[in-house]
């Protein structure tokens, strides 16, 4: 299992959590949702000290789409750092664009896109900045000296996080347009042995 992983498949909607008043609102069905790391540089809370360190990203910027600053639908879960790079910025939908068959992640922590829509993404949120580069290797050689030398620390690396949020226990003031979802949650299916212990 490697660090920077890209979806296999383009990310479909699991949960649709309505009427919360503000974006953090939803934020406990958003870390779920986008299994606690960065939407587009995959950067996980469990390799930092997340508090502090992911935002309620806005897919189309609030500035230009102020209709959809608390639709579910146009939220994502992104790192600072993503989040302040992308900015106001339209890009692609990094949930059908950043996929396994449409990046490759070199060792050295470049990543090659296979699709203009890829490329463009990549260039507009720098990920293949110096920054993102040395980020990736850096990550690569920890994860792979960790499954080398160390399988607990490997698990805990690449595992879940211990405070998955019980989403069944919420609600939303205008409910649930994926109510379906719940029992994909990451809680649900620790509930019932089903959550792998890496990803
Ligand atoms: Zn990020």
């Amino acid at each position: 299992m490697l660090p920077f992983n890209y979806p296999v498949e383009p990310h479909q909607r699991r949960h649709g959590p309505q009427g919360y008043g503000s974006p953090e609102s939803y934020r406990l069905w958003l870390r779920d949702e986008f299994a606690f790391r960065c939407v587009y540089c995959l950067d996980r809370e469990l390799w930092q000290n997340s508090v502090g360190k992911f935002t309620v990203e806005h897919f189309l910027p609030v500035a230009s789409h102020p209709q959809r600053l608390t639709d579910y639908d146009n939220l994502v879960y992104a790192c600072v750092s993503s989040n302040l790079t992308k900015g106001q910025a339209q890009v692609p939908d990094p949930c059908g664009t950043l996929l396994a068959k449409h990046v490759v992640i070199h060792d050295d922590g470049r990543m090659e896109a296979r699709t203009k829509e890829a490329s463009k993404l990549i260039d507009k949120l720098l990920l293949n900045s110096e920054d993102c580069r040395t980020f990736r290797r850096r990550w690569i050689s920890i994860i792979r000296l960790a499954q080398q030398h160390s399988p607990e620390l490997y698990r805990e690396l690449m595992g879940y996080p211990v405070d998955l949020p019980d989403l069944s226990s919420l609600r939303p003031p205008a409910g649930n347009s994926r109510p379906e979802g719940i029992a994909q949650s990451h809680a649900a299916r620790r509930e019932r042995g089903e959550l792998p212990d890496i990803y």
